[in-house]
């Protein structure tokens, strides 16, 4: 997606829950910051020093409860994890890709 035509995250749709959502935003690269705290079994080594959240091979974050559709780590996930808007455009934008990729959140 090229610059200027990100989604408005500014504009929250009230209407969107991730109660009822496959953690869509948890197949998402997470850059891992200096100052987040993940367990090391959790992170993916960049070869360039960048760390990222590791993605099992149905391409979910390996930190996802598949179970309960949650964040199991959610007391000390990334700060990129905590700014992410419910319902913001990048959200929106993602759940609608996603209704149309035909994947679906298995229980593993
Ligand atoms: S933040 Fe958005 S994409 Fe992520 S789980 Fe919640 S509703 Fe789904
Ligand atoms: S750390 Fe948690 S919130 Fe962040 S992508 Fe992984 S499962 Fe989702």
């Amino acid at each position: 997606m090229a610059l200027g035509i990100l989604p408005d995250d500014s504009k929250i749709d009230p209407s969107v829950t991730c109660e009822a959502c496959e953690a869509v935003c948890c197949r998402l690269t997470v850059v891992i910051d200096a100052s987040d705290r993940v367990p090391e079994h959790l992170i993916a080594r960049g070869p360039n020093g960048v760390d990222t959240m590791a993605h099992g091979s149905d391409g979910w974050c390996l930190a996802l409860d598949h179970a309960n559709k949650r964040c199991g780590i959610y007391a000390t996930r990334p700060s990129v994890c905590r700014k992410f808007a419910m319902g913001g455009g990048y959200c929106r934008f993602k759940r609608a890709k996603f209704a149309n990729s035909g994947l679906s959140l298995r229980v593993l």
